[in-house]
């Protein structure tokens, strides 16, 4: 027993008095919906979540942030930006959620009670699937035996021998005295910090390894920057730095953590790191070939470049999966909760070394189906009867081979073509469709994209209307066309709007365009059909002559007030009467206060936060939109919407639209030409020529045995089964979870089919078909071996950010905490070899469940803190909801690039380090980015030749930091770092301004909330106290 062992004693345990929390509703467990998603009928789990009772650390609601000086903008937050006060007015009744969930619970069903036995709280709470939630975050009292358990030897575990590695501890570190301190139950303030508990870490499973915790004494992790913080934060974050997970506002504060900064750390390089295992994976399999032949194959992480080769199933650039095997049965689903779901991007962009999707016609008969089911013919169809029937792999109905589709079958019962169509050998393909498919039974016309510009003082002033104007004639020649085609069939529209709406004939017979007013914003109409949607090269110079003049007609303008529903719902009409889908781009700078349908207020009232009403924030302040979306999705009116904010504009409202339809939201916060211009227009440039499908309608087909229950993403459903989109781009996915209703056999696996059915950019009407076979086991084992924790994170990011339209913050937080635990007690219960409890032990597949589910709970979304501007919230919400498993993957763990490692004489992208203030050195320079925000972090002493070389500048000192692009020098050092830029930039659907700052510089406090595995700046734990926490949670389910 070593006496270095760490004590597990949770630092977590107990809410601290009078440590400056936050005073609102976190404690008490009202009755409230619960999380629908997870709301099982069972009983709930009595285990206490560090996210409990309302006390927070050193950190004064009311005091805003003190980095906030900073000029940040453009999708970053930046307190110091923000107007200085929005009027507040409570939001209105009558207020409906803006989605439906089902499974409420009252929350009351889940007080606390005390821990049942361990049979029931497995077989009770485990089994009841989901974890029904928590009851109200009871905190361990200090005095809990389960917190104190013995020290535990470091140990390997799983399923190979085990191998035992002492615990190693470090000498002190500078300015922490920190002897292993003498066990004790009681921390007196400023004291010492117990004694170390033995914790030790497994990841069992193939590669296992494991260390043993090296405790590194006291020692905060950002203990370097402690004196400059102190000063520029105040004691902000370093009062929180030291101590436990559950540094959300109004979580339950740590008595005796808090009371002193010294304590013992698990040391971070003995926990799983996210960098190892992303490594790892490139080493093994970058640069190879990932044929797709066989069933159930995990694929290689998206972290990975590799070549992927369609033999049968579809790529996982189209769908990934939580598991790769599926649990034989809802029992055992339920025993493990792992969600099994898939994130389908059904348009991802394919690398230009791998084939591109296949179109089969299969004549006027259009594509073979399976008459029970009405699956599409694909390589899971079983030949029979010498070629005449098959059997449908989905509902096993046998069908009869139409005649000219009829092939003979070889000695082992396949189609001598077999390797000649697509449908009978591939994963995904696409389908010529007829005219059945057809809205009306017409062929579609082509789509239109329809370009509105908010024209009122605001937007003119701050210059975006004429950027948008002289970009527009260039990007016009840019729109999505087919393959083959030579110029797009797309055809474009203008409205130009204030408080009344403008169109344009361009009719190209025209020397002039035309203007025509439409001031009754009550009653949308579109003044003229002829001439208004038209083609860019016919009409080149009327459009040309429209750029040019727009600017200069509203340069005067006082107008100050904009409406916006009229101005999709005069998109929406010019549509229908056009009888063609498309997609609008409206460009607004403020929130719509003027007289008219879906008129605003402002309702910025973040008072709210860290109440039962903060689902509020997140829900639309007008039915009125909802019914607009819906009206767009019958249509196939696609809606993407740019906003040029200088203060709250209610992006949970404005972004209805855009979420129901497909569409994109982009948000430049205080935007000014010189910063944020280029920025803009790259993303205005990915928007307008990504690749693009219309007036479509997903469809997720399943074998017996288990089926899609729950669909997220920018999307609407009118029923259970479709998922409409009026349009769906290359970026956008969406995540199904299965849910089972009956067995699922090892033989037959799991079967997924998802068909889209659209009308492509040549308006063709198309199907494109994704099948993927997965496999089944009824031993846990399997199931955990072939899990992904990116697409875990992927479904439960999605899950969770829907969940809070209808539940309280904290419940939803609690729920993402619970059924981590469970996850991992499910795999130590089943999987594992029996070892001592205090060992906390993670399958290999999912040894960066913790670290990852923290970055979540931490996102500004769930973290409610009402230093965070609501806007950024549920703007945050809203991107996430439409990401593909690489944007969650990087979006929640940002990758932080040591530039000054970079090999100049190579392709390569040094390997990243982890998201963590001690990583970062006076000496290097850092690229961060998550997919939405960059980041050059500039070290104090950054080495002189790369300043030189970067920045064409002889010192630190020089280095100007408001530029948001870097001098295109021509040395190595400045090609490489743009080549890494342009790299990382080239995996996002987002530009990514680049912010350039200094060490020590008050701005460098922006970047700090990306150091995702420190305690976080508004909030949330440290890593390694999360994991500690996670492992206490294990061990009382275990117990
Ligand atoms: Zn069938």
């Amino acid at each position: 027993m070593s006496q270095q062992g760490y004590i597990t004693t949770p630092p977590y345990s107990q809410g601290q008095p009078g440590m400056g929390g936050y005073p609102t509703g976190f404690g008490s467990a009202t009755s409230q919906p619960h999380y629908g998603h997870y709301g099982g009928t069972g009983p709930l789990k009595p285990v206490s979540s560090p996210h409990g009772p309302s006390i927070s650390v050193g950190h004064s609601p009311t005091s805003p942030p003190q980095f906030g000086q900073t000029s940040l903008q453009n999708g970053i937050y930046s307190p110091g930006n923000q107007m200085p006060s929005y009027a507040v007015s409570s939001p209105g009744s009558g207020q409906t959620p803006s989605f439906q969930f089902h499974g409420s619970h009252p929350q009351s069903m889940y007080q606390n009670t005390s821990p049942p036995a361990f049979t029931q709280q497995v077989i009770g709470q485990i089994g009841a699937m989901k974890i029904s939630g928590y009851g109200s975050s009871q905190a361990p009292s200090q005095s809990d035996p389960s917190l104190s358990g013995p020290p535990l030897q470091p140990s390997f575990q799983g399923s190979q021998p085990q191998q035992r590695l002492p615990p190693i501890s470090s000498p002190p570190t500078q300015g922490m005295s920190v002897a292993p301190a003498v066990p004790t139950a009681t921390m007196p303030p400023g004291g010492a910090a117990p004694p170390p508990a033995g914790m030790n870490i497994s990841h069992a499973g193939l590669n296992q390894g494991s260390v043993g915790y090296q405790q590194v004494p006291g020692q905060p992790p950002m203990a370097g920057y402690l004196q400059q913080q102190g000063g520029i934060y105040g004691g902000q974050q370093r009062g929180v730095q030291s101590n436990y997970p559950g540094t959300y506002p109004g979580a339950p504060a740590t008595g005796a953590q808090l009371a002193g900064p010294q304590q013992k750390k698990l040391d971070p390089d003995s926990i799983p790191s996210p960098i190892q295992v992303i490594e790892e994976d490139k080493l093994r399999r970058s640069g190879q070939l990932f044929a797709t032949n066989t069933r159930g194959q995990v694929p290689p992480l998206v972290t990975t470049k590799c070549v992927v080769q369609d033999q049968g199933n579809a790529s996982p650039r189209f769908i990934r999966c939580t598991t790769y095997c599926f649990p034989s049965t809802a029992d055992m689903a339920k025993q493990s909760q792992i969600p099994l779901a898939a994130v389908i991007k059904p348009f991802a962009t394919l690398p230009a070394n791998e084939a591109p999707v296949c179109v089969v016609s299969h004549r006027e008969t259009g594509p073979i189906r399976c008459n029970r089911c009405k699956a599409y013919m694909c390589p899971l169809m079983q030949f029979i009867e010498g070629g005449r029937r098959y059997q449908c792999g989905f509902c096993s109905c046998v069908n009869e081979v139409p005649p000219f589709y009829f092939q003979h079958l070889d000695h082992m019962g396949r189609r001598l073509d077999q390797y000649d169509k697509p449908e009978l050998s591939l994963g995904s393909y696409e389908f010529m469709a007829t005219l059945d498919y057809c809205k009306n039974s017409k062929p579609p016309n082509p789509p239109a994209f329809i370009f509105m510009i908010d024209v009122s003082y605001s937007s003119i002033k701050i210059g975006c209307v004429k950027l948008i104007c002289e970009e527009l004639k260039t990007l016009l020649d840019k729109l999505p066309r087919a393959d083959q085609a030579e110029t797009s069939a797309i055809r474009v529209g203008f409205v130009t709007y204030n408080k009344v709406l403008h169109f344009y004939n361009l009719k190209s017979s025209l020397a002039q365009p035309q203007m025509l007013v439409v001031s009754d914003v009550g009653e949308m109409f579109v003044p003229l059909l002829d001439g208004f949607l038209v083609n860019v090269q016919e009409s080149r110079n009327v459009i040309n002559n429209l750029l040019d003049q727009i600017p200069e007609m509203f340069a005067e303008t006082s107008e100050s007030e904009t409406v916006f529903a009229p101005v999709i719902q005069a998109g929406l009409e010019a549509m229908k009467a056009a009888e063609c889908s498309g997609k609008l781009f409206i460009f607004q700078s403020s929130l719509p206060t003027a007289e008219a349908p879906g008129k605003l207020r402002n309702r910025d009232d973040r008072k709210l936060v860290n109440t039962d009403k903060e689902k509020v924030l997140f829900q639309s302040q007008s039915h009125f939109y909802e019914t607009l979306a819906k009206d767009c999705v019958a249509n196939s009116c696609c809606v993407d919407v740019f906003l040029f904010p200088n203060q709250f504009v209610d992006v949970s409202t404005m972004g209805v639209v855009p979420l129901a339809t497909g569409g994109s939201l982009y948000k430049y916060n205080n935007f000014q030409i010189q910063p944020d211009g280029e920025h803009f227009l790259n993303d205005l440039r990915k928007d307008v020529q990504k690749s693009i499908g219309f007036d479509a309608i997903m469809r997720v087909r399943t074998n017996t045995g288990f089926r899609a229950t729950e669909f997220l993403g920018s999307m609407y459903m009118n029923n259970t089964t479709d998922v409409e989109l009026a349009a769906i781009d290359c970026d956008k996915a969406i995540t199904v979870e299965f849910k089972h209703d009956d067995k699922l056999s090892e033989e037959n696996g799991a079967l997924i089919q998802c068909a889209l059915l659209y009308t492509n950019v040549a308006g063709q009407r198309r199907l494109r078909i994704h099948n993927l076979a997965l496999n089944c086991s009824s031993q846990h084992t399997d199931l955990y071996k072939s899990c992904e924790t990116d697409a875990l994170i992927n479904f439960f990011a999605k899950s969770a950010y829907k969940a809070i339209l209808n539940q309280p913050l904290k419940t939803v937080r609690e729920i993402l905490v619970n059924q981590t635990a469970h996850i991992l007690a499910c795999y130590r219960k089943n999987c594992a070899s029996p070892s001592s409890a205090g060992q906390l032990i993670l399958p290999e597949a999912m040894k960066l469940l913790p670290v990852y589910m923290n970055c979540l709970l931490k996102s500004y979304v769930l973290l409610g803190s009402p230093d965070i501007p609501t806007d950024e919230r549920t703007f945050q919400r809203l991107q996430v909801t439409s990401m593909d498993v690489v944007g969650t993957q990087s979006f929640f763990y940002p990758r932080l690039v040591p530039i000054h490692k970079m090999d100049v004489n190579s392709e390569e992208i040094p390997a990243a380090v982890r998201c963590s203030e001690e990583r970062l050195a006076d000496g290097g320079i850092f690229l961060l980015a998550n997919g939405i925000n960059m980041f050059l972090w500039l070290g104090l002493n950054s080495p002189p030749e790369l300043i030189q070389g970067i920045f064409n500048v002889p010192t630190f000192a020089h280095i100007n930091t408001d530029l948001t692009s870097l001098p295109e020098l021509d040395n190595p050092y400045s090609k490489k770092i743009r080549m890494i830029i342009d790299d990382i930039r080239s995996q996002s659907p987002y530009s990514m301004k680049l912010i350039i700052l200094k060490q020590k510089e008050k701005s460098e406090g922006i970047f700090r909330q990306f150091l995702v595995e420190d305690k976080g700046i508004h909030g949330g734990a440290s890593y390694v106290d999360f994991l500690c926490y996670v492992h206490k949670e294990i061990r009382q389910l275990l117990t």
